[in-house]
């Protein structure tokens, strides 16, 4: 295992695809179905990468985003938005309240993995256990 990630995610189908994706490729998947659940794994789990859904239901993506930062021990762990393509002036947004980068919906499975690869070496807490 290369490591856990945390989805938090509460469309089925893009959760069931990106723990597949990231499973294929040897990390463990931890799901989250909305933010509060997302902040409170995230601060028992300290995954690797947090991927992050923007609309979620009673908590939006950028509220989560805020409220993750604000834990200590996350600080450096990336958080990566998982935006609409059309939605350009979410990505700024989602860079405002935190996350580290963005990835567009529709996932494209032949990308996804390298995206999240290069976002996890640039990490400055790669090296944690
Ligand atoms: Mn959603």
């Amino acid at each position: 295992m290369k490591g856990k990630v945390l989805v938090i995610e509460d469309n089925e189908q893009n959760r069931y695809l990106m723990n597949f994706l990231l499973e294929k490729h040897g990390y463990s998947v931890i799901e989250a179905f909305d933010g509060p659940q997302g902040v409170k794994l995230a601060a028992e789990e300290l995954p690797l990468l947090i991927l992050l859904d923007i609309q979620l239901p009673t908590m939006d993506g950028y509220a989560v985003a805020r409220e993750l930062r604000k834990n200590p021990t996350l600080e450096h762990t990336p958080i990566i938005a998982v935006t609409s393509y059309a939605m350009a002036g979410d990505r700024e947004k989602a860079l405002a309240a935190g996350c580290t980068g963005y990835i567009e919906k529709p996932i494209q499975p032949a990308t996804f993995m390298a995206r999240i690869e290069q976002y996890l070496e640039e990490s400055p807490g790669e090296s944690r256990p």
